[in-house]
């Protein structure tokens, strides 16, 4: 659907990410030439003020296959296969949550998180 784009910018005025100076694909949408899918955060918001209802999500997707991931984004893939969440769960974190009074977290086995990455 991206041939019915017809460059208004109207997703790029709503964009957080370009309002923090970043240039994401509502800048590439809009005629810009700099940009990275990675900055998104994927609120939709963009999507919802589209007047030609293009799925700028699913242009966003197929733009982070095309683009490396930058390395905090690779570093947080790497904790979600190994841990199951995208921080580093490490004994100090359990120790915080013990002094708390909370329980440990428990770690997502990595075969469950390729089961569910398989799925999406
Ligand atoms: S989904 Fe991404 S590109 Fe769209 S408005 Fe939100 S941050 Fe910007
Ligand atoms: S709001 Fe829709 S039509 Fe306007 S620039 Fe963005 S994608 Fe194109």
């Amino acid at each position: 659907m991206i041939e019915n784009c017809t460059h208004c910018g109207l997703c790029r005025e709503v964009c957080p990410a370009e309002k923090l100076g970043g240039r994401t694909i509502t800048s590439l949408l809009s005629g810009g030439d700099e940009y990275s899918a990675w900055l998104c955060c994927c609120c939709q918001l963009c999507q919802e003020v589209c007047p030609e209802g293009v799925d700028i999500h699913q242009v966003m997707m197929c733009e982070r296959r095309r683009e490396p991931a930058p390395d905090p984004h690779r570093r947080s893939f790497e904790n979600v296969l190994r841990y199951g969440y995208a921080f580093p769960i490490t004994e100090d974190i359990n120790a915080m949550r013990s002094a708390h009074g909370l329980d440990p977290v428990e770690l997502i086995s990595a075969e469950q998180v390729r089961l569910l990455l398989h799925c999406l």
